[in-house]
């Protein structure tokens, strides 16, 4: 396991669970530490989160994005990451109150996994993804010792964590993806890694982005698809995460208009003239590949 070995002193349990393990666990609003893990967050959410947090909310992703997140590299190349902010000062989430979490059916994944935690991996020289599962015991969490047994796949169930897996796992294979390969594929270019924080954590900004006439110009959608990318905010995500594919690892399946190459170039140009100033990477059209 070497890389995926919890440090000496964390509270992740070094052994690694199956969805038919059994564990002993029971959080509740009458238990005496209720809330304790919501005044000590440290919470990555994914692009399923945001979506439903900011549907919850009534926010756009970029007013989500400006009030409740900040920005994180997830690995040493910069790949970009946001977490939850907690409230100033303080390590305490915004959506606890007395009563608990105030936005319960719509928390993030990290959330309805406490006090587990997912591990998701590719072992060297394969290509196919595993997870795996791992307990984690922290002092101010009386819900280990609670008499409740259950396995791991009933407390998924039970906290309604498949369906958040199943929307965010092609994005996790992404990411999977681009550290297994590592400098393989290179180092994605700054606005590879644009396109990455749009198709991944923006989708308001990244619908704008599929609706430009930029886009038309390069990807050959058909207008019933394309309808559907403006309302629907989950076939958006899904449609991001093909995209993204395609852009850090050529994995086409996006189709590229024939003209595309030529058009970007005249675009660019007219560009220029308007704006000499302009440089070349300040250019914000479409990344083909
Ligand atoms: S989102 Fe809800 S469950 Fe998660 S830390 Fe905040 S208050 Fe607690
Ligand atoms: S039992 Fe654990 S998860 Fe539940 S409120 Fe207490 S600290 Fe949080």
């Amino acid at each position: 396991m070497n890389d995926n070995t919890p440090p000496i002193n964390s509270p992740v349990q070094p052994v690694k669970l199956t969805l038919d393990d059994t564990i002993q666990f029971r959080c509740h609003k009458g238990i005496s530490c209720f809330n304790e893990c919501c005044h000590a967050i440290d919470i990555q959410l994914t692009p399923y989160d945001i979506l439903r947090l900011k549907q919850r909310l009534g926010l756009t992703s970029t007013e989500f994005l400006a009030q409740y997140t900040l920005p994180f590299e997830m690995d040493n190349q910069g790949m970009p990451g946001v977490k939850l902010r907690p409230l100033d000062n303080t390590a305490t989430c915004p959506f606890v109150t007395q009563d608990g979490c105030s936005v319960y059916e719509d928390r993030p994944t990290a959330c309805r996994y406490y006090a587990m935690g997912l591990l998701s991996m590719r072992l060297q020289d394969t290509t196919t993804d595993q997870d795996a599962y791992f307990l984690v015991r922290e002092d101010h969490c009386l819900g280990h010792l609670e008499p409740r047994r259950m396995t791991i796949r009933e407390y998924r169930h039970e906290q309604g964590v498949e369906v958040y897996d199943e929307m965010n796992r092609d994005w996790r294979l992404i990411i999977l993806k681009k550290r297994s390969t590592g400098p393989s594929v290179g180092q994605p270019s700054t606005r590879s890694y644009q396109l990455f924080f749009l198709g991944s954590y923006n989708l308001d900004e990244f619908r704008n982005f599929v609706n430009s006439t930029g886009f038309s110009d390069v990807y050959d959608i058909d207008a019933e698809k394309l309808e559907s990318l403006k309302t629907d905010d989950v076939a958006l995500m899904k449609f991001a995460f093909k995209l993204l594919r395609q852009v850090l690892f050529g994995e086409i399946t996006i189709p590229v208009r024939a003209d595309a190459l030529q058009k970007r170039a005249i675009r660019k140009q007219q560009q220029l003239q308007t704006d000499p100033e302009k440089t070349e990477t300040d250019y914000r059209g479409p990344v083909i590949v």
